[in-house]
């Protein structure tokens, strides 16, 4: 027999049992959104290697080591978009919608790296991003960090979450620190790790980031960017602790938070948990106020995050949180007439009551296996119509979820039945 064509490693199905969760987060963040005025945008899939390559940073891991990028049939570089934020930046500076003026923009879909996969980490992961052009106050910062605290309030996950924060500066602070950076770990470059030697030169504030654990005791004795700072980043920054500090957000200081991609300065923030295992942030964001100009546009400033939709689930599995079931009903249909009227029934409850959802039973079958069928589908209620029913003008209704005896409803009092169940939240 030929073999099964699988999915490819780290490319997941999401199955329809798992659909309603990902559904309930993805209606509540964008209900979020839209009460902060932020508005979606759609980026193609596919953008050309070079948008990553100037943005992302040539020294970084997405760009080194795990982007999707393949010659088109025209000889042209392109590439698997493995972030949102290059790709937003690109269709503003293209469609002008940023050059001063002022943006909220958020969007959602499938990003592609190249990565090990493992728990909380794949090679087709989603992202929910959210990005702000035009505003240059630590205001907006605030804001984005307050929309995110928002999304896991309602999604019930507040407790399990840590909001770290940090600054990075301006370029100019950073190139400074740079070199107290490269300073203090060449003093002590038999310690380093391979990729870190390497990053020395070209990048050496990712060492920070590193995961490697032997490096770990090396990174903390670092000197820290935040002791580096001009005054105007301190204020920026101190603003947002203060705003946090009014709202009544918790935070921690994390002077080793910086980032994988290179475009960021100023603020860097992240959400992580330690109830997922080694991949425990859920979010990630900062300030990005060069790369606009970077990717060839007029100066404006930006900031934006991206929450990490998979392990954002996995909270939500891990908190036991359910979605309430799919189906309200389900229409047994037993014989050809029932079959017919059944159907008329049907789409005059659909046209009656547009929140109904109702499952009408296809393909025939005996009573029992339509009985059964009408159990597994979640249903609450089984709605029955055979040659009896449809004579006496009635259907018969069973509480599937409930130890109640069936009943008849008169077929003009179905809807009626189901507009009281529906105001008692049954
Ligand atoms: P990590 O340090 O875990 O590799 P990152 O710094 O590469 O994360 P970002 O590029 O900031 O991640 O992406 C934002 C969020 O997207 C992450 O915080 C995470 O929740 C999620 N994410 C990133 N890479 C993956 C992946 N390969 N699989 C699943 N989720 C991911
Ligand atoms: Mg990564």
């Amino acid at each position: 027999m030929a073999k099964n064509v699988q999915a490819i490693r780290g490319m997941h199905d999401i199955l329809p049992s798992q659909t309603p969760l990902w559904q309930l987060l993805e209606d509540r963040v964008r209900n979020v959104l839209e009460r902060y005025g932020y508005r979606e945008i759609r980026m193609p899939l596919v953008e050309q290697t070079e948008l990553f390559k100037r943005s992302i940073g040539e020294v970084t891991d997405i760009v080194e080591k795990e982007m999707y990028t393949f010659d088109d049939r025209n000889g042209d570089s392109l590439t698997l978009r493995p972030e949102g934020t290059a790709g937003c930046v690109r269709a503003g500076i293209e469609n002008g919608l940023l050059y001063n003026q002022v943006q909220r923009l958020w969007y959602q879909g499938p990003m592609f790296r190249h990565e090990r996969p493992q728990k909380g980490r794949y090679r087709q992961f989603q992202q929910i991003g959210v990005e702000a052009f035009g505003m240059a106050g630590p205001d907006i910062d605030l804001e984005l960090i307050l929309i995110t605290h928002r999304i896991w309030q309602t999604l019930g996950l507040s407790d399990g979450l840590e909001l770290q924060i940090n600054s990075l500066g301006t370029a100019d602070e950073r190139l400074v620190y740079r070199e107290l950076l490269v300073e203090y770990l060449s003093s002590y470059l038999d310690q380093l790790d391979e990729e870190s030697r390497r990053r020395l030169k070209g990048n050496p504030l990712r060492i920070l980031d590193s995961k490697n654990p032997d490096m770990r005791e090396l990174i903390a004795g670092a000197p820290a960017l935040m002791d580096h700072l001009g005054e105007e980043s301190q204020a920026h920054f101190d603003a947002i602790c203060a705003g946090l500090d009014a709202v009544g957000v918790v935070y921690v200081i994390n002077p080793r938070l910086v980032r994988g991609l290179d475009y960021y300065a100023r603020t860097v923030f992240e959400w992580v948990t330690d109830r997922l295992g080694a991949q425990g942030t859920v979010c990630a964001g900062g300030r990005y106020d060069g790369l606009v100009e970077q990717l060839g546009g007029r100066a404006t400033t930006a900031v934006g995050f991206a929450v990490g939709v998979e392990r954002l689930v996995a909270l939500l599995e891990e908190a036991g949180i359910e979605p309430e079931e799919q189906v309200d009903a389900y229409l047994v249909l037993m014989g050809d007439e029932p079959q017919r009227q059944g159907l008329l029934l049907a789409e005059r409850l659909r046209d009656q009551l547009p929140g109904l959802r109702l499952l009408t039973h296809c393909g025939g079958g005996g009573f029992k296996s339509q009985f059964k069928k009408a159990d597994r589908s979640g249903a609450r209620f089984a709605l029955i119509l055979g040659e009896d029913e449809l004579a006496k003008g009635v259907v018969g209704v069973k509480n599937l979820r409930e130890q109640t005896e069936q009943q008849e409803i008169a077929l003009d009092q179905l809807a009626e039945f189901f507009k009281k169940n529906e105001e008692n939240g049954i």
